[in-house]
């Protein structure tokens, strides 16, 4: 029996470290198994990643592991491979790797009953039963029904709500031996809400069939191999997965299909759950309880699918031969605490580890993916027709320049929108009006050509310093002052942009006083209950017109919207992001391709400054291709990915001097170390300077490509467990948010 493990503490640390094992634990510790380990004069959480029976150490070094508190289930041997090539990937430690992996709920453990009903009688006899009493007790029959179609036993409150009786036709039932009470764990409300959804199974068009038919391919040949599947909004992507989920449970393989969650409704989740019996759902939402008892479904064996959001990816999923990432050019599969991972790239790993085959599915696929469409790592698939209901909507295009200035600027609504506005609205119709307004970074705007004023070295949008009176570029501290003319056109003099969504909400009220408007952004949006109740009031049409942010680009399925006004299209432009323009791009895409799913055309107004500007022009000609290539070129130009990698080291610390001072030196250390194809950006100020009362500068790395990252690798392992000085140093490979 083995007497030494090789344990991953829980810790930004690197390496591994040996302890033993006591004599009583002997053969029941497992690799992969949860341990409590003496680190550094505290106790620690840690994983088993190897057993030995001999160790070089002498025995006096030698500290002992213990069990921890809870009984933890060991992590299977292909999540241990998963997680340690993605720390190497990340150059973060194994341990927190493996922590990710492991619902931290299961922890805490202790499932809630509630009260149910069962059947006493088989269901032969109590559908005959339920017959005979239907012209009698009708209200009996129902019950009796209900309790065969959702399952016994059934919660009580399911139950009621389903059948519509009250308790009394319950307890008669009861009482007459055809029902019993028992308790049942608690079902999670998202889950019993899923469950109330149905999919239908569509004939195929032949786009779809096509998609299927290559992708069910791969899945026979049983290795992996990666898609990229561009498909319009609404061409039926889903159902395209679906087809495929029944090939891979035809091999009695499994599956893990991400979401980003926003878009992880009960809906969503729905599709799945009434196609399979087999699925389980990892998501946020859900009480920490059934998260736990989800995965533990998955790890042993009971599910074998799973929907979830980003972190679902390390999903104990057995024998996996597919994982699905829909809507793939998302920010939010990057993960934005150690490890930061992005979970689009990660599933390409974990497929190709498991021989699974990955799809990536979107309507507005990243630059990234096109990228390696290109290079022959993915196979593209196109849908490029709608399958459902619904017509592209008409997209109306407003120069905001040529309309008349209210107090000094332009008008936050403009006379066609609200023109537009009164008409949809007395004819009892709704709207949405969306302000892309990533981030917050104010910017200097010529009201000529268009343009914000850019850093000359690093083509982002400089960021205008109240305090100072000057700009600044975030990724090379370039500073200026004031242009007095717009550097690009020469004709006038840039000023600031920027209405907010209290401001278009206030204009909204100021114009049509008598109707009923919601603002959803995340000032107002606190809890995901919030969320959905907005969403469910605009549905019932309690709410004539939803102002928001990015968070409402999904919203848009609602067959009563007819109008979508978004009102400054060029804001997220201005955002100091080399991404910039293809957010822009992809957020218009999506609104100009969601708005008017019923069965009234739909129309969407894009009011903006810059109708130039070449995301805005591409996306409302619904030029994808041409957007695309633009964008690569100009990225290769500029040494941005998807042509290099790169690293950003964000310093922070409550002493702004000690936090400068740091991450100086750290950018001259890896000045000196002069690796090939490496260009050390900045430091500077991060764009959110002070955050959480600590002041931040950020730095990057500009990789030319793998080889260049892959030499520099070594140098940034130690730089997230070396803490000096009150400062932290956060390492983030691939970042997505710039501030
Ligand atoms: P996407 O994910 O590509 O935006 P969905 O999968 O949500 O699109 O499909 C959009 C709508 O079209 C859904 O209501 C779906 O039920 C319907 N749909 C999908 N495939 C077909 C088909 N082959 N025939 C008719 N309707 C379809
Ligand atoms: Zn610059």
């Amino acid at each position: 029996m083995k007497a030494y493990a090789e344990v991953a503490p829980v810790l930004p640390v690197q390496g591994t470290f040996t302890y033993r094992v006591p004599e009583a634990l002997r053969g029941r510790i497992v690799v992969g198994a949860s341990v409590r380990v003496p680190f550094g004069g505290r106790r620690e959480q840690g994983f088993v990643v190897a057993l030995r029976d001999e160790c070089g150490l002498p025995p006096e070094k030698l500290r002992s592991l213990a069990l921890p508190r809870a009984e933890i289930p060991p992590l299977p041997s292909t999540i241990l491979e998963f997680t340690r090539r993605m720390a190497e990937e990340y150059a973060c430690a194994w341990g927190l790797a493996l922590a990710a992996a492991l619902p931290s709920s299961l922890k805490r453990r202790g499932l809630r009953t509630i009260p149910g009903l069962a059947l006493v009688r088989d269901e032969e006899e109590t559908r005959a039963l339920a017959m005979d009493l239907e012209d009698r007790a009708e209200k009996r029959a129902r019950v009796l029904r209900h309790v065969l179609e959702l399952g016994s036993p059934v919660p009580l409150r399911t139950l009621m709500r389903r059948s519509g009786v009250s308790r009394s036709p319950i307890e008669t039932l009861v009482k007459h031996g055809f029902l019993r009470w028992t308790r049942i764990e608690q079902e999670d409300e998202f889950l019993v809400r899923s469950r109330m959804e149905s999919a239908p199974r569509h004939e195929l068009n032949p786009a779809q069939r096509r998609a299927v038919e290559r992708i069910r391919e791969a899945v026979r040949a049983g290795s992996h191999r990666s898609f990229l599947l561009y498909g319009v909004t609404g061409s039926g992507k889903t159902e395209v997965y679906l087809r495929v989920l029944e090939e891979v449970r035809r091999r009695n393989r499994g599956a893990i299909i991400l979401v980003p969650e926003i878009s992880l409704t009960p809906q969503t989740c729905g599709r799945f759950l009434s196609r399979f019996p087999d699925v389980a759902v990892l998501h946020s939402s859900l009480t920490d309880a059934t998260r736990a008892s989800e995965w533990l479904r998955l790890l042993r064996g009971e599910a074998r699918i799973v929907v979830g959001a980003r972190s679902a990816l390390f999903a104990p999923v057995r024998d996996l031969g597919l994982i699905v990432v829909d809507e793939e050019h998302e920010g939010s599969f990057k993960q934005q605490q150690s490890p930061r991972y992005h979970a689009r790239d990660m599933a390409v790993l974990r497929g190709s580890l498991e021989g699974a085959v990955v799809v990536l599915g979107s309507a507005t696929p990243s630059l990234e993916s096109w990228h390696r469409v290109k290079e022959g790592c993915y196979v593209e698939l196109r849908l490029p027709e709608r399958a459902g209901a619904g017509t592209r909507p008409k997209v109306l295009v407003v120069d905001m320049r040529q309309e008349k200035p209210e107090r000094g600027g332009p008008p936050v609504l403009s006379r066609r929108l609200r023109i537009l506005l009164q008409e949809r609205l007395r004819a009892r119709e709704q709207a949405i009006l969306f302000l892309n307004r990533r981030g917050f970074a104010p910017a200097l705007f010529c009201n000529t050509c268009g343009d914000a004023v850019r850093c000359p070295d690093c083509d982002v949008a400089m960021t205008w310093h109240v305090s100072k009176g000057r700009l600044l570029c975030h990724y090379c501290r370039f500073e200026m002052r004031h242009p007095e003319l717009c550097p690009s056109c020469g004709v006038s003099r840039p000023g600031r942009v920027g209405a907010g969504t209290e401001q278009v909400e206030a204009e909204v009220r100021r114009f049509f006083p008598e109707i009923v408007v919601a603002r959803m952004d995340s000032d107002t949006m606190v809890s995901r209950d919030s969320y959905e109740n907005v969403l469910e009031a605009f549905r019932r049409g309690d709410i004539d017109v939803l102002v928001g942010t990015q968070m409402i680009a999904k919203g848009l399925d609602f067959p009563r919207v007819t109008l979508v006004g978004v009102v400054a299209a060029e804001t997220g432009l201005f955002q100091p992001d080399f991404r910039a323009g293809e957010r822009c791009f992809q957020l218009l895409s999506q609104v100009s391709g969601r708005a008017g799913r019923g069965d009234r055309e739909g129309l969407v107004v894009v009011q903006t400054s810059s109708p130039e500007a070449e995301p805005i022009r591409r996306a409302v000609a619904h030029d994808l291709e041409g957007f695309v290539s633009g964008e690569l070129e100009a990225r290769k130009a500029l040494g941005y990915p998807p042509f290099g990698r790169l690293v950003r080291i964000v310093a922070e610390g409550r002493e702004a001097r000690a936090v400068e001072a740091r991450i100086g030196k750290v950018a001259s250390e890896l000045q000196r170390l002069g690796v090939e194809g490496v260009e050390i950006c900045g430091p500077a100020p991060a764009p959110l300077a002070r955050l959480r009362g600590k002041w931040r500068f950020h730095l990057f790395c500009k990789c030319s490509g793998d080889s260049a990252l892959e030499a520099l690798r070594p140098s940034l392992l130690p730089l997230e467990s070396k803490r000096a000085g009150g400062v932290r140093l956060l390492l983030d490979l691939d970042p997505v948010s710039m501030l």
